[in-house]
């Protein structure tokens, strides 16, 4: 194991807090809803005292703007402890189904029974935010956790850990810092489910591990989140939109704009306006965006070096810079550049950006579209401007995606009654309100027997029990 795991914790004190855990699951599943509410609120009342600190350390981590972390890291925890504290009583209680035919004399319902053991492990772009969401739905749920957030963030998933161990004892919520070698670690271990939210790549490893043990997963992953602009769309708007999606967090989102599809009517406008949006967003004085606190940094060397590998690549087979394109490695700066002249063959084409490049691809016909985004694998994000309803159908009923906007980006990871989550590649499962408290839920069905009985189809088979069975087959 290298330096990260025997710093933090060793191999033997996993296990230990692993086996606690499993010892306390019984009694933490059997928490009532008032109980649950508690520990949401101490998360809630910590997180008021020390928004400070989760800005500063996310400051120290990668530059986040403070504002930035309160919109995009702060709130929407808030927003889904919130959420889960209106509605988890109702949502507890067990739901009754009705009864068919077939099984009168009896009643049904559906027992939401914690899942158990679980492990989250966390991404590095919103840290706090995808951390401690998933950890507040698997609560909520009855369950114990393991939170593995990212080694990518050290202050905040410090800060992460402070927390954690302030509100709960390790037998019921425990954070385990480290890198990938404590991730296998973590995932050689039998637990119940697991969430994990990162790339793709990563995600096949953490899908082989659980395969060994057959543990439920949640798979929040990433991809390309394709633009879609059609001549009938407003384009100031839609720049204005699709600038502050793309650009914010320095396009280190999950569900960023990806890549843009305009109509080619409309494309010199997108690119006059989307220049002029990102300007009135980080240069209002002209004293250059690289002097704009409210613009984030790279997170790291490494993504700054894939950033500009990226870049690179694209300029030599032949794009053309039409905005930004600056970089500074001394502070892992790049500027927000748009690129035009775009073909498959660049790598920026073919792999998720995930930094603030957005390269600009004109098509004539709606079709040309459809096989652009269906070539690849089915997006986290699409987004779909449009005034036209026609249109939008077209392009909403020819794709498919983990979750759309229409005339805007990215806010429907805001909306506390969607689902939120990818198909196939960009995702397994989905989280998010009720959707997350599902997902750390095993359905139990339950049937209760009162007063029927399938007595009368029980062998031997005579010819009356055969005729029963005949009519039961055919008309029930
Ligand atoms: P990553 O997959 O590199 O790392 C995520 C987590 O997995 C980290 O905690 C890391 O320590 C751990 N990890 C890394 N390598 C591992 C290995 N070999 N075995 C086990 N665990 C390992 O992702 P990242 O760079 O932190 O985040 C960026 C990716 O996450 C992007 O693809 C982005 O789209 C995606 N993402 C998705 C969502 C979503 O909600 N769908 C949200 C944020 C980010």
């Amino acid at each position: 194991m290298n330096n990260i795991l025997t710093n933090t914790i060793n191999e033997n004190s996993i296990v230990e807090i692993y086996k606690s855990q499993k010892k306390n699951a019984l009694a933490v599943s059997q928490t009532t809803a008032n109980e649950r509410i508690q520990k949401l609120k101490k998360i809630l009342s910590w997180i008021s005292t020390n928004e400070a600190l989760i800005q500063e350390a996310m400051f120290k981590d990668f530059k986040k703007h403070p504002s930035e972390v309160l919109i995009g890291e702060i709130l929407g925890v808030n927003g889904e402890i919130k959420h889960l504290i209106k509605h988890l009583k109702s949502w507890m209680k067990p739901s009754s189904v009705p009864t068919p035919l077939n099984m009168v004399g009896s009643s049904a319902y559906v027992k939401y029974e914690a899942k158990g053991v679980c492990l989250i492990i966390s991404p590095w772009n919103y840290p706090f935010n995808l951390a401690i969401k998933p950890l507040v739905q698997a609560i909520a749920a009855g369950n114990t956790v393991i939170l593995k957030p990212s080694e990518m963030t050290p202050h905040t998933s410090a800060l992460t850990n402070k927390m954690l161990t302030e509100l709960f004892e390790p037998n019921e919520i425990a954070v385990v810092e480290g890198d990938a070698n404590v991730s296998t670690l973590l995932l050689s271990l039998p637990f119940n489910h697991i969430f994990f939210t990162g790339s793709p790549a990563v995600g096949k490893i953490v899908m082989t591990a659980a395969a060994k043990h057959l543990a439920s997963v949640t798979l929040e992953l990433g991809g390309k989140s394709p633009c879609v602009i059609d001549e009938t769309a407003n384009i100031k708007k839609t720049a204005e939109k699709l600038a502050w999606g793309k650009f914010l967090n320095n396009g280190q989102t999950c569900i960023a704009p990806d890549y843009v599809l305009v109509h080619e009517s409309v494309k010199d406008e997108l690119v006059e306006n989307l220049k002029k949006s990102v300007e009135a967003m980080y240069n209002p004085d002209g004293k250059g965006i690289e002097n704009s606190i409210d613009y984030c940094r790279i997170v790291n060397a490494r993504h700054y070096n894939r950033v500009n590998r990226l870049l690179a690549d694209s300029v030599e087979k032949g794009a053309n810079i039409a905005y930004g394109g600056k970089s500074i490695e001394t502070d892992n700066y790049v500027s927000p550049t748009i690129l035009t002249d775009v073909n498959d063959s660049m790598a920026v084409m073919q792999e998720e950006i995930f930094g603030p490049i957005l390269p600009i691809i004109p098509y004539k016909n709606p079709q040309d579209v459809v096989e652009i985004i269906n070539n690849r694998d089915k997006p986290l994000a699409m987004y779909i401007n449009s005034s036209k309803s026609k249109n939008i159908d077209f392009f909403m009923n020819s794709t498919s995606a983990g979750g759309t906007v229409i005339n805007d980006s990215i806010i429907h990871y805001g909306h506390s009654e969607l689902p939120f989550g990818g198909v196939n590649n960009s995702g397994i499962g989905k989280s998010g309100g009720i959707w997350g408290f599902l997902e750390f839920s095993n359905q139990r069905a339950v049937l209760h027997q009162k007063y029927g009985t399938f007595k009368m189809i029980f062998p031997p088979y005579t010819p009356t029990v055969k005729k029963l069975i005949n009519f039961i087959v055919k008309y029930l």
